[in-house]
């Protein structure tokens, strides 16, 4: 992996410098929308850009026929479909879109896909087999997953959950749903019966797409249960639609009084949101950042680790320490997901260490995120450095998760590209996946049970695409 590093003397106030330039005029149909207008949220969502026809008509001779093709090809194969805002869109750098970061995570080119790894899952964290009711993971003890839509402002090619989010596509037929507080009924009777439960993160879909209306009801209904101490908002929305918070008063108030009335109780309400890049922060960001601390909300970012996005010291440094002037916490880098139509952008787990070296210490501690591999199969966020074994030449790592799952072993496997020639003609033979696999375990317990390691082969069997 390169490293361009950050040198502290040189970049030292590169974080403390928020774009303010009318970057969306260089987009043929927006060179004449005002400050005003761009800044407008309702405008940002009618003007998203859904579709490659739209592609074409916003970006006219800003984009070629072989992108245009590249990205058509993409959209046949891949499991999410496109919705970009303008914000977003305007964002990239039309002058090289092929390795902008931004393009990269939201207008996939077939040119850059990959197969699958033959260990995928269109459910990788096993957060379906998790689910007592529907809509609602239940794998921590004292924490749930609830999914009370799957709609966003914007859909990521990276997705985790694309086996649900953002509307069917050519190759995956998803049971997308809206809000619809009736059908959420369930999950909060499940919360209701379950003292042992004191955090939910609300995530979907995302927070942004909901109405006031529903913010308040699930805030108050999640307020209403005793033993819930936690809530946590989840929204990419302030990275790409940072208008929302500045202009959508109805929404800000339905948010800002379940917050307060979290308080008043002596719960926390937050926010989690979703930064990847720093190319995704400007002044709009800075400007909603500014509004949120001004009301005391406490902002969180969990950014997902990818190849060509953010894989390098300089852009992780950069990303952290702009989060850190904007008053955002650093919580989370994930290790990318082993899910379908992302094996260009997974990274292997040696980045992820590496890189966490690099970035702990550039600031205080509390604003550098922990690097964490959610151990596929439902083992949970694993601090990336805490694998049981790793076989650096295979991509293969095994993890325990004490006190998700006791007594389990969860596999996760680099991406094959990024392996020796000799380690990929290893995964060409099934045989051969199945004896690295079988060595990889045994080195962590050697005195597994049969019954637990056809457990393994089973999970991994489900996601045994490719082989077969
Ligand atoms: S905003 Fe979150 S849930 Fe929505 S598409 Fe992006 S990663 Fe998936």
């Amino acid at each position: 992996m390169a490293h361009p590093t950050f040198d502290t003397h040189t970049d030292a106030f590169e974080h403390r410098q928020f774009r303010d330039d009318e970057f969306w005029r260089q987009i043929p149909a927006w060179r004449d929308v005002s400050r005003d207008q761009f800044g407008d949220h309702l405008w940002q969502g009618k003007n998203s850009v859904r579709n490659l026809k739209q592609v074409h008509e916003t970006l006219g001779d800003r984009i070629g026929q072989d992108l245009l093709q590249d990205i058509e090809a993409a959209l046949r194969i891949a499991p999410m479909n496109i919705r970009i805002t303008p914000y977003v869109l305007a964002l990239i750098d039309w002058d090289n879109p092929v390795d902008d970061p931004l393009r990269k995570q939201f207008l996939p080119i077939a040119s850059q896909m990959l197969p699958d790894h033959p260990y995928y899952l269109a459910d990788s964290l096993s957060e379906d087999v998790d689910a007592p009711v529907p809509m609602l993971t239940h794998r921590y003890p004292d924490k749930v997953l609830f999914l009370p839509l799957t709609t966003c402002p914007v859909y990521c090619s990276y997705c985790t959950r694309s086996r649900i989010i953002g509307g069917s596509t050519e190759t995956v037929d998803k049971d997308t749903y809206g809000a619809n507080t009736e059908r959420w009924e369930e999950a909060f009777e499940y919360l209701r019966n379950n003292p042992q439960i004191e955090d939910v993160v609300i995530s979907g879909g995302d927070a942004f797409n909901m109405t006031a209306r529903h913010v308040t009801h699930i805030g108050e209904s999640l307020l209403a249960i005793p033993h819930i101490r936690r809530l946590r908002y989840a929204t990419k929305g302030i990275a790409i639609l940072p208008m929302k918070i500045l202009r959508d008063e109805k929404w800000m108030k339905a948010f800002l009084d379940i917050h307060k009335k979290g308080h008043a109780q002596g719960k926390q309400v937050y926010i989690h949101t979703h930064f990847s890049s720093p190319q995704e922060i400007t002044q709009w960001s800075a400007d909603a950042m500014k509004r949120l601390f001004a009301e005391h909300v406490i902002v969180r970012n969990q950014a997902v680790l990818q190849e060509g996005v953010n894989n390098c010291e300089h852009t992780m440094v950069l990303l952290t320490k702009k989060l850190s002037t904007m008053n955002v916490e650093s919580y989370y880098v994930y290790i990318h997901d082993m899910v379908p139509g992302c094996e260009h952008l997974r990274t292997t787990l040696k980045d992820g260490v590496e890189l966490e070296k690099r970035v702990r210490g550039v600031t205080a501690g509390f604003n550098v995120p922990t690097f964490v591999c959610d151990a596929p199969g439902g083992g949970g966020k694993r601090n990336v450095a805490s694998y049981e074994y790793y076989d650096e030449e295979n991509g293969i790592s095994v993890w325990r998760a004490p006190n998700v799952k006791p007594g389990e072993l969860f596999l996760y496997f680099d991406p094959i590209h990024r392996l020796s020639a000799e380690a990929q003609q290893r995964w060409a033979d099934q045989a051969s996946c199945e004896a690295m696999i079988r060595d990889a375990v045994t080195a962590v317990d050697p005195s597994l049970t049969e019954e637990h390691r056809e457990k393994i082969s089973k999970r991994l069997e489900i996601g045994v695409h490719q082989l077969k």
